[in-house]
Formats: structure tokens, sequence, C-alpha cells
């Protein structure tokens, strides 16, 4: 069967809840993947950073192979040995006390939310059901029916009402908005430290760290929701870590599976994830060994093969780079490591249209919003392959 094919078998049989480019991949080694035509592209996507590891990477297969043939599922009934070394190895890793473990990026923050509550009730002593959580402006956590009660981009709300309550919504990256919504029902504030879905908006120096003070000050709980960010990709184990922010909570998901299988999770402290007792929570899913060894070794190999470092030091060559192409078309970028955001004018035309082009010279990239261009490609990625790329879109873009 041909591209086509498949495009309109998708598009007869499957909910149009996207609109993808028009590339049907069968097949992806490291920074690279393939269409059904055997063409090559590079994905400077990643899977929105859930592959920073790089397609298929031969240590997480061959954990996924030998885990699969072993043990997939207990339930949390049971127990298994694997959940606990990622348990461990997390807040080796990170520096926190606790983890839990689920599986989509939403779940995580579900997650987050519902012991952000608990803990107003039972810890900072909020009148039941008053406790509020802001969130800012801009933001992306997800798609479950409370989180999008609180986004503030209409195609993902308008429709899909009524909403879950005890949400407020500040500007994003400025401190005055935020601190104008505390209050003493104030529980948390759940913030990107870098705004992916936005389209790499990051916030003004020191504006995270205003945002732990606020929180400090006021016995709130800071929970950063870098499941984009996080594991790397901005050139840092977190982004937080540019500006030496230290959240309550981390939520993270995507890269922590190198792409293989869904898994998320919770980092924090003891007091905080320590308030959740046995039944308040849980997933069949959540947990279970396959994906907890998955992710124990997609972690070593980002940490053992210096994944982080790399996306620091391609990340500035890249968008240095791209700095420098002789162009009109390009307004800003903005970028943090291998997350790099290159916004055009609107005179340009949609960022869309840029993403097809692109394409035809074996690039997959993706338009957020309308006017910026995404470039985040796997931290495996090298200075040969980055020049490869920078000629095909100084060609694009001029
Ligand atoms: C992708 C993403 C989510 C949601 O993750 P899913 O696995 O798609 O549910 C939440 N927050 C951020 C910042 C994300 O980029």
């Amino acid at each position: 069967m041909k591209s086509t094919d498949y495009i309109n078998i998708g598009n007869e049989y499957g909910a149009h809840n996207y609109k993808p480019l028009d590339v049907v991949l069968t097949r992806g080694e490291g920074v690279w993947v393939y269409d059904v035509e055997g063409n090559r592209y590079l994905d400077c996507l990643s899977a929105y950073s859930a592959i920073n590891q790089g397609h298929v990477h031969p240590r997480i297969l061959e954990t996924l192979v030998d885990q699969a043939k072993r043990l997939t599922l207990t339930s949390r009934a049971f127990r298994n040995d694997q959940l606990p070394l990622l348990y461990k190895e997390l807040c080796e890793l990170t520096g926190y006390e606790m983890a839990i473990a689920m599986n989509s990026g939403a779940e995580a923050v579900e997650t987050a939310l519902k012991i952000a509550r608990k803990w107003a009730y039972q810890v900072k002593g909020i009148e039941k059901y008053k406790a509020e959580i802001i969130v800012a402006d801009g933001n992306f956590h997800g798609r479950t029916i409370s989180i999008i009660s609180f986004s503030t981009e209409p195609l993902y709300r308008d429709d899909f009402g009524p909403f879950t309550d005890g949400f407020k919504i500040a500007e994003y990256g400025n401190i005055e908005s935020m601190r104008s919504l505390v209050n003493q029902n104030t529980a948390a504030i759940l913030i990107e430290p870098i705004q992916g879905e936005a389209g790499v908006i990051v916030p003004p120096d020191g504006y995270l760290k205003e945002v732990e003070g606020l929180c400090k000050k006021n016995n709130i709980l800071l929970i950063a929701d870098e499941i984009q960010t996080g594991l790397g990709r901005t050139g840092k184990l977190f982004a937080c870590d540019h500006d030496q922010v230290k959240p309550d909570a981390i939520i993270i998901g995507k890269a922590l599976s190198g792409g293989f299988y869904p898994v998320s999770a919770v980092v924090s402290s003891k007091s905080v994830l320590g308030l959740f007792t046995p039944g308040e929570h849980g997933s069949t899913f959540g947990g279970n060994p396959l994906g907890a060894a998955v992710a124990r070794t997609a972690v070593k190999v980002l940490i053992e093969e210096g994944l982080i470092e790399n996306a620091e030091n391609m990340g500035t060559y890249f968008s240095d780079q791209l700095a420098e192409i002789p162009t009109k078309k390009i307004k800003e970028i903005r970028s943090r490591g291998l997350l790099i955001g290159v916004e055009l004018h609107e005179s340009a035309g949609p960022a869309r249209k840029y993403c097809e082009m692109l394409q035809s010279q074996g690039i997959l990239a993706k338009e957020t919003h309308e006017t910026t261009i995404r470039f985040a490609p796997p931290l495996i990625i090298d200075k040969e392959t980055i020049d490869w790329a920078l000629d095909r879109i100084r060609d694009v873009l001029k």
C-alpha cells in the first residue's frame, strides 16, 4: 500500500482529532524516520519530546523485549520487581523523596492536582472544598476534562463543559498577576517552566524564582509540569534547574520511557506524596513492570550517554545558526537547549506551509499555533546532522 492508501483509510475510519502532515512513517532509527515509500526524514519533533533518546534506542529495546518475555502486568494488587527500583532510581536522580507512577502525562497532572488538594485540606488546613490552584494562561497540561477546564485555548475547551472548579488563571511571565490571585485558599501553583505547546514561550529572567518565592512565603505548593521540558530537553535535567528553582513536585512523562511505552510520574517529598493512602488513587497499568523496566533504562540512557550535555551544546549551536539565517521571515527565536521555537512574521504566511516545505526536503517539524515552527530533534543529534538540516532550513526560509 502507498501513503495515500493509509491516509485515506485513516481519514475514513479514525476520528479527525489531529491534522498530521501527510507522511506515513513505518520505521525509525536514531534521529531518522522512514515513510512507507522509503523516504528518509530527520525527526525534528521527537514526538513532542518523548523520543529524547532517539527512535528505537537499542538498549531500551533490549529491556523492553527482555521484560516483555518475563512479566508485563501485575496490577498494583501485587508487587513487582521493577517498580520499586524505578522509584528509587528516580528519587536518586531528581533529589526527591518519593515518586508515583502513572501512564500518560495528563494522568500524572491529575495525580499532582489531587494530592495538592489533599495536602491543602490535611496539612495547610484550607476549609474543605475551598482549595484553589493557580495556573498560567497559555498552559498545556493535557486533555482531561479537569485539565481543559483551566485551558485558555478555546479549541481545547469550548465544546467540552461543564468544567471543573477550583482553578485560577494568571498571566504567564507576570509575577504581579500571579500574586494578585493568591489568597488563604491557594493550595498550589501549577506551571510549565517553558510553555512548549504555546510556542516555546520562555518566561522573563527571574520569573520562576519569584514564583518559587511567592509559594514559599504563602505556604503554597509549587508544581512544575516538566513533561515536555524535563529529562534533558533544555540542556539540564529539568528546565527549572536553569533558574535554581526546586519545585515541591515535578511531573514527568514523555521521554521517561524513550518513546516505547507510556510512563509518567510525579516526584515530590514524603510530606506531600506520603499523604496518599491505599485505595485513594491508582491505575491498572500505572507502575507496571514493563513500563517500569523501560523507564529505568530510558533514564540510564539519558545520563550514561551524556544526552543532557549534548542537548545543551547542540541546542546552542542549532539556535545560534538559525539566528544567522539571512531572512526577513523570522520574527524571533526562542530556545533553551534543543527546545527551539522559530516564530515567523505574520507576513511570511502560516508556519504550516513551511513545515510542508521542510517535509519535502526531508525534515519533519510541526507548527505550534499559526506562526511558530518548533525544532526539537532527539537529544542524540550531532553537529553534522544539524548542519545538514540547516542547509535545508535556510533554503526554505530564504
Ligand atoms: C504532552 C504534555 C502533557 C500531556 O501528556 P500526555 O501524555 O499527552 O497526556 C502535559 N503537559 C505538558 C507540558 C505536555 O507537553
